[in-house]
This record gives C-alpha cells, sequence and structure tokens, in this order.
C-alpha cells in the first residue's frame, strides 16, 4: 500500500475501548483454505455470503474465535472430517471478533467450518467491502489491508495464514466482476443475477483478497511475458487508462528483471477506485488499487504530477508482487519489509524507466521525510512491536517506508548493488509462496556477516536519527574523529543514550575513506598527504546520518565543485536540522540555501525552494514583507520569466520548475504581477468552462490550473469565489473539482475564508474533499487558524458523523499547521479528548503536539538570527 506525501494511511477500525482480549487468535485453530461466496449489488448498503473454511483445530474446543466485525452471522455449523454436522452459535467476543461455541467440544483435526452472514457495505470509508458513486453508477470495490477483511466476512484475519482462497460473486446481471484470479465459469443465479466463480488463489494473505464489482470499462494494454495488462475504469472512461497502459508494461519488465523471475500471479490488472483520501494505492495480487485521480487521465492531459505519481506508485505497487504478496512478513512488526522495501525498488524502477526524469534525487526527499519524522522525541522504531491495534496503526508511517527505504540504500550502497540483488533474489527463493521476518531478510542480505546483521539491526531496531561530528586533526597525519549521538531538535527532551553501528563512507581530496562505526567515537586515518581543504561527509548522500562537519570544510567542498546533487541535497537538509538542533545557527545556513537556488540544476532550487517555504511557520506577521523579499531576490525573476504559460520550447525542467516555483512566489512571495495574471487567467478560463462543466485545457493547462485558480484566489472576491463554487457543484470531474475546492480554501478575505469552511457542513460536498483542503489551508495562515480552529470545535457533532470512521484521527495533523505552544495546547484541548476513540488517534495528536512544540523552540531560538538575516536581505 502506498500512502500520499503527507498523510500515511491508518486503516484501521474505531475502538473506543481497548480489548481485553489478545490482538492475535492464538494457533489453538488454523485456517487451511477458503470457499468465499458474496452477494453483492453495488447499489444496495448490505451484502450477504456464506463462507467455509477448511480447518484444523489442535486440540479439542467447543469454543473458537475468530474475526468478525459489524457482521451479523446467522448460522454456524462445523462438518468434521468423520460424523454429523454440529451446529453452533455466535457470541461476540470483542469489537472484531467473535467466539463460535457449541454444545459439545469440536474433536482434534481437520473438518469444515460454515458460516452465513451479512454485513454493510459503506460509502464513507475505504476501508473492507465499500460502495462509491461516479458519473451516477455505483461500484463496490474492496481495501482489506490491515484488518478491513473482517468487515465483510468472518475469518482468521492474520498476515500469518497464508492458504488459498475461492471466491464466488453474485452480482447483477449488468454488472461485472473482478477478482484476483480471473474467472472459472460464470453461471445464472436466480432472475436479473449472475454467479461468477474464480480460480483459486495461491496461498495469500487474507489483508491480499480483493475484488471489484460494477459497470466497470476495460483497457487493455500491451501484455508482458504473455500476461495482459488490463485496466479498469468507471463507465465511459477507458480512454483515461491510456497513459498507465502506456508505462505499465516496463515497469513489470524492470522488476522481472530485479528478481530473475517471471510476475508470480496469474494476471495483473490495475483498478481505479473513483476516490480515496487517506492512501494512493493496494497491491492486491492481480487486481491493484489505485485512486483515480492518480491512474486517470484524458490522453494529452496528463499533467507532470499524475505521470510521476502514477509511475512511481505503480512500480512500488508491482514490486510488491513479489515482496509482500509471494513472500508475506509473518506478522505486523515486519510491515517495514514489505512497504520499505517497495519504495526503496519501486524509486529504483522508476528511474530506470524513466531516464529523463532523473528520479534517482526522489530517495533525497525519502530521507528528509524520514529524518523529519525520525526527530520526534515519539518516533517509532521501523522494526515496531504490534500487539494492539493503536500499534498496527501508527505502522503505516514514514518510518515504516520512508526510513525502511532509506536504510535499504544506504546498505545496497555499502554492499553494492550485485550482493544486494543476490541477498534479494535468495531471500525470495528460501521463503517462495510462505511467510517470512526481518531477521530472516537481513540473514540473507549479510550472507553470514555477523557485523552487517548488527549494523542493520542497530538502524531498524531503535528509534531516531544518528548525529555524527567530524573533527578533522591535521597535527601529522590527517585523521578524522567520528563522534556519534543522537540527533535532538530544539525543545525535544533528552533521549536516552543510543549506538549506532554506522556504515560511514566520505570522500577528502585524496579518495573516498569507508569506516564503520561501531562505538561511539572512533578516529581513523585519511589517505590525505596534506590537511584536506575539504570534506564531503556524505558519499552519494546514502548514509542515514546527520553529519556535522566545520564549517570552513564545508565552504571548501563547496568551491571544489566535487559534490553531486544527491550530496548536495544531503548537505542542505543535514544543515537545516543542525539550525533546528541549535548547532548552527540560521544565518550561517541561509547562505547556502542562496547558493543552491541559484544553482542551474532544478532539483537543487526545488529543494532551496522549499528550504524558504519552511521558513514561513517562523516568520512573525511583522517580517512578511521582508520575507517576501527574500523569496523575490531568489526566485522573483524565475518565477515572472517562466509566467503562467507554458511555451513550446519549454525543456521537461523549465515545466516541472514552472509547476513548482510560481505558485509559492504569488502566494508566499506576495507577486502581485503572477496573482493579476492569475485573475485574468482565471476569468477566461471559468467563462468557457462554466457552459460544459468541462477542463478546457486548451484555455488553462491542467497541470498549472491549481496553482492558477489558488493564487487568483488569494484577494479574490465574492463573485469570483460564487463563480468557482458554481463549476465545483456543477462538474462531474474529479481532478477538477479538487482544483477549484483547494482555490475556495485560498481565498484570503475572513468572510469568503468563512464562507470556504462553511463547505464542511455543505451536505451537497463530499467532506472527503472539502475538508483535507480547507482545513490545510487555514491552518497556515496566521489570520485565519484561529478560525479553523475555532469552526471545528463549534461543528464537531456535525462533522464528525459525515466523516469516514477513522478520519477524524487526522483532524489534529490538518490543524496543526501554526508553529506555537498556544496552537499544541489547543490541539490538545481540542482533539484529546475523543482521540483514543480512533486507532492511531492519541499517537496522531501527540506527533501533531511535539511538531508544534518544537517548531516553537525553533522559532524561539533562531527567531533574532532570522530576523537579523531579513533585515539585511531587505
Ligand atoms: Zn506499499
Amino acid at each position: 500500500m502506498l500512502g500520499g506525501c503527507l498523510a500515511f494511511l491508518l486503516s484501521t477500525i474505531a475502538a473506543a475501548v481497548p480489548s481485553a482480549l489478545p490482538m492475535r487468535l492464538g494457533d489453538a485453530v488454523r485456517p487451511l483454505s477458503y470457499r468465499l461466496d458474496l452477494r453483492v449489488d453495488p447499489s444496495q448498503p448490505r451484502h450477504s455470503g456464506k463462507v467455509e473454511i477448511a480447518i484444523e483445530l489442535m486440540h479439542p474446543s467447543s469454543e473458537l474465535r475468530l474475526h468478525a466485525k459489524d457482521l451479523r452471522i446467522s448460522s454456524v455449523e462445523f462438518q468434521p472430517e468423520r460424523g454429523s454436522a454440529r451446529h453452533g452459535r455466535m457470541a461476540r467476543a470483542d469489537e472484531d471478533s467473535v467466539y463460535l461455541r457449541f454444545a459439545r467440544p469440536l474433536p482434534e483435526g481437520r473438518g469444515h467450518l460454515r458460516l452465513r452472514f451479512t454485513g454493510s457495505i459503506s460509502d464513507k470509508d475505504v476501508l473492507g467491502l465499500f460502495r462509491q458513486r461516479e458519473g451516477g453508477e455505483w461500484y463496490a470495490v474492496t481495501q482489506f489491508e490491515d484488518v478491513g477483511a473482517r468487515l465483510a466476512f468472518p475469518l482468521f484475519d492474520e498476515p500469518g495464514w497464508k492458504v488459498p482462497w475461492t471466491l464466488s460473486l453474485t452480482v447483477p446481471q449488468r454488472q461485472q466482476a473482478f477478482a484476483n484470479m480471473p474467472p472459472a465459469r460464470e453461471v445464472a443465479a436466480g432472475k436479473g443475477w449472475k454467479r461468477i466463480e474464480f480460480k483459486t488463489t495461491p496461498p495469500m494473505p487474507s489483508y491480499l483478497l480483493a475484488f471489484a464489482v460494477g459497470p466497470f470499462d476495460v483497457h487493455t494494454g500491451d501484455a508482458v511475458g504473455g500476461q495482459p495488462q488490463r485496466f479498469m475504469t468507471p463507465r465511459g472512461r477507458g480512454a483515461e487508462a491510456t497513459y498507465a497502459a502506456s508505462v505499465t508494461p516496463p515497469i513489470v519488465e524492470r522488476a522481472q528483471t530485479y528478481f530473475g523471475m517471471p510476475h508470480p500471479f496469474e494476471k495483473l490488472d490495475s483498478l481505479a477506485i473513483p476516490l480515496i483520501d487517506q492512501f494512493s494505492a493496494m497491491e492486491n495480487p492481480g487486481l491493484i488499487t489505485y485512486a483515480g485521480r492518480l491512474m486517470l487521465a484524458r490522453p494529452g492531459q496528463e499533467t507532470r504530477t499524475l505521470q510521476r505519481g502514477y509511475v512511481s506508485t505503480a512500480a512500488h505497487e508491482i514490486a510488491h508482487q513479489w515482496f509482500g504478496n509471494y513472500v508475506t512478513m509473518a506478522w505486523w512488526d515486519d510491515l517495514w519489509l514489505n512497504e520499505s522495501f517497495a519504495s526503496w525498488m519501486g524509486d529504483k524502477i522508476t528511474a530506470q524507466v524513466m531516464p529523463q526524469w532523473r528520479w534517482e534525487t526522489s530517495a533525497q526527499w525519502a530521507r528528509k521525510a524520514a529524518m523529519k519524522g525520525d526527530r520526534l522525541p515519539s518516533a517509532r522504531r521501523v522494526r515496531q512491536p504490534v500487539r494492539n491495534k493503536e500499534e498496527l496503526g501508527t505502522a503505516f508511517d514514514e518510518i515504516t517506508y520512508s526510513k525502511g527505504q532509506s536504510v535499504l540504500a544506504m546498505f545496497e550502497s555499502w554492499l553494492g548493488p550485485e550482493r544486494m540483488q543476490a541477498g534479494v533474489r535468495h531471500y525470495m527463493a528460501q521463503h517462495a509462496w510462505a511467510s517470512a521476518t526481518g531477521d530472516q531478510f537481513i540473514a540473507a542480505l549479510a550472507n553470514g556477516d555477523a557485523e552487517l546483521s548488527a549494523a542493520f539491526a542497530s538502524f531498524i531496531d531503535q528509534p531516531g536519527t544518528p548525529q555524527l561530528r567530524m573533527t578533522l586533526q591535521c597535527d601529522g597525519a590527517p585523521r578524522l574523529t567520528l563522534t556519534q549521538s543522537r540527533y535532538r531538535p530544539l525543545g525535544a527532551p533528552d533521549a536516552p543514550p543510543a549506538l549506532w553501528q554506522i556504515p560511514v563512507v566520505l570522500r577528502t581530496p585524496a579518495g573516498t575513506t569507508r569506516h564503520l562505526l561501531r562505538t561511539l567515537s572512533e578516529t581513523i586515518a585519511l589517505p590525505d598527504h596534506d590537511c584536506p581543504a575539504w570534506l564531503q561527509p556524505n558519499v552519494g548522500g546514502d548514509g542515514y546520518y546527520r553529519a556535522q562537519v566545520d564549517f570552513p570544510l564545508l565552504v571548501q567542498l563547496l568551491r571544489s565543485g566535487t559534490s553531486n546533487v544527491n550530496e548536495l541535497l544531503a548537505l542542505l537538509d543535514d544543515q537545516l536540522a543542525l539550525a533546528q538542533s541549535g548547532d548552527l545557527s540560521l544565518a550561517t545556513v541561509l547562505p547556502l540555501v542562496e547558493r543552491l537556488a541559484a544553482d542551474p540544476r532544478r532539483e537543487l532550487r526545488e529543494a532551496a525552494l522549499d528550504a524558504l517555504e519552511g521558513l514561513q511557520r517562523l516568520v512573525s506577521p511583522a517580517q512578511h514583507a521582508a520575507y517576501a523579499q527574500l523569496l523575490q531576490r531568489n526566485f522573483g525573476p524565475m518565477a515572472r520569466d517562466l509566467g503562467w504559460r507554458v511555451k513550446a520550447q519549454d525543456d521537461e525542467d523549465r515545466r516541472l520548475l514552472r509547476e513548482m516555483v510560481v505558485g509559492p512566489m504569488a502566494d508566499l512571495g506576495q507577486d502581485r504581477g503572477l496573482r493579476e495574471e492569475a485573475l485574468r487567467l482565471s476569468r477566461a478560463w471559468l467563462a468557457v468552462a462554466a457552459a460544459d462543466g468541462r477542463a478546457h485545457p486548451e484555455v488553462l493547462d491542467p497541470g498549472l490550473r491549481g496553482a492558477v485558480l489558488r493564487s487568483a484566489a488569494i484577494d479574490g472576491n465574492a463573485s469570483l469565489f460564487d463563480d468557482l463554487l458554481a463549476l465545483a457543484r456543477a462538474t462531474p470531474e474529479r481532478a477538477l473539482r479538487e482544483d477549484l475546492i483547494g482555490a475556495l480554501a485560498y481565498f484570503a478575505d475572513p468572510t469568503l475564508a468563512a464562507r470556504a469552511r462553511d463547505l464542511l457542513l455543505d451536505r451537497s460536498l463530499d467532506i472527503r474533499e472539502t475538508l483535507p483542503a480547507v482545513l490545510s489551508r487555514q491552518s497556515r495562515v496566521p489570520g485565519l487558524a484561529d478560525a479553523a480552529l475555532a469552526f471545528v470545535e463549534r461543528h464537531d457533532a456535525a462533522l464528525r458523523p459525515r466523516m469516514a470512521r477513522q478520519a477524524p484521527a487526522y483532524l489534529p495533523g490538518q490543524l496543526g499547521g501554526g508553529c506555537s505552544l498556544e496552537s499544541a495546547r489547543t490541539l490538545q484541548r481540542l482533539s484529546g479528548p475523543r482521540a483514543a476513540e480512533y486507532d492511531a488517534g492519541p499517537s496522531l495528536l501527540a506527533k501533531t503536539v511535539e511538531r508544534l512544540e518544537l517548531c516553537a523552540a525553533y522559532r524561539e531560538a533562531q527567531g533574532a538570527a532570522l530576523q537579523q538575516y531579513l533585515q539585511r536581505a531587505h
């Protein structure tokens, strides 16, 4: 599964009271296979079915426990291998599980459990079996990771049980149905209904079972290894899968080449779900599901965001077909095995299939995201025990995905890509179609090297990022002393002592030095004859550590021009982190930011802009003008040169820069000219788009549409608000609606900002489309943040019932755009009392509060340095 950039999925189920029962069912009963028959009509809110589970009882028992949530089980029967069937009854055990009780103990050994049940098909959640309406038609789809299957039917819902599944779906005659496997046959099932029986799957855990029912279009792409690649879209939109169909086959081919074996499952379909709000895609074998906004675009109207998003996500999900699906984690504590690997491999494949994107630098964005999460006092370990749903709920975060990815990248660089690949292939062969643990994976990589195993474990079994201080000594032969500690941002309490075994790779003028740092401090010899003028502390930027080097050495390093893009990105991020920890003054770091802003390489400009945008939270209202000037000095000429219109001669980098730079310069850079031009363009576009509710890319480029409309909205008046809102209500196109609602959130006028908040109460709009857009924007604008908080507090009772079951857990994050202790306290007061109603609710709230506290401390400590710098820049 893959989360968005900011919101990672928490797909667990509400638990108002922690269950007294253990999360795991134990192994007194073992499922061997399932026959599942479901009757699903997407236009109806309920489904029914029967399941026959072949089980083995390890000892006689009159009571079995299995997972079932919000299901009505009407009949319970057990058929032993010998003798007659026995009837039982159901009793609820806890929110997630039931007991099946029998008058006499069931015999030890094998038998079949037969259950009949009914359940509900949610139209708010994207978990379990749910349904969505698109273009007037209903579609029913599943999302079973992590524990959604128990909402659809009773089962033993744990990832370690890998068994064959035989599924059949009884659906209305005119509907189509897809699942992990191809259909074996289709038969009539009474007036107006048909039953589709699917072939039995290879061994699979329950979280990977998937199906979809609805009037889908099927777009067929090129075959890979004899398997056609098919794409399911809502009715009438098959052509919108054209881009996905054109780029998926090479992704599959690259994955096959890396693993040295064909795609393990019988087919590979990709299906677009109209609206997913909390994650982007799911790797179900044979039926990968994607958020529609990520997969679908009219031919010729694919934005760069869609292209990059689809390819990198598809590469992640396709990597899962091996890592996760063919070999599965034994329990959720090794979720990182699935996700770190898929993210690492996905980026590797993306770089191969799209060399023109220079995707190698994405590793630095992963490192940055990982370290940002890892600096928090409450940061999890990559490999974290999962004993309850709160712990499972927190597992889908930047630590599991991005830190795991960065650690894999570091060890690949240390081992060399060939040894890494050999280890991965060995692991696949050893555990084919079975389950495995993190230790087994590390053992396969280390191949008997105990030192390497220990080093790897030191990064995944403890939280935090090592800070590595490098001190040069030149009395005699040049030497470098390396001293490690846990990186601690200002405002964070002291953390317990930590020790990593760090693969350090550094470069001086005489060459590269590799050293595995095992203790707190070690001094190593450098290959240089004379005292080195510069030091590159992290070759390739692959090291998962914050490098702290004497500033003159870095100045000379930059002058030497020997660093590549990834090294400079890591260096910049480390320097900014050292300002946050108080090791450096912001006034020392900002010249580096400005230097990279002037670099011709697009990735460095992007990172410099990101760094300057990040200062926004530290800036007081009185400093706004000076801050805008700092942005203008670095990016103003570029933004005005790029402008809002795509030019035929623009290369890929210029197009990307335009999408990245012009919007922030209109907004934070307060560029009047760009805002006025955005307003003119918006008006011209609205004049044609309002007539038919369509996108009209010939008037406004789809890749710039969102930024143009948002920039126009900042100073926009009520008439612009009304026009954008009218079109948002009228258009059938989700991508368009997303841009329009995003713009409605940007009005700065207090009356219009209040109207934007009222959209959250408007039943004619989907709250999943309005709430994240409006709250995330307003909580970042100093004049509106308090009003946004007050609004949520006042309308809490009206908002929560309309949201997806777990969505309120994200409210603190959506409202946490500020940078003060006061906002931390307000959020605590607002969300604290009800946080425990949501899985991971307390952890998500704690994270946001910590972020605000750290930001406040950073602002307090570096405010004066920033003030001075801004005055100088003014
Ligand atoms: Zn994933």
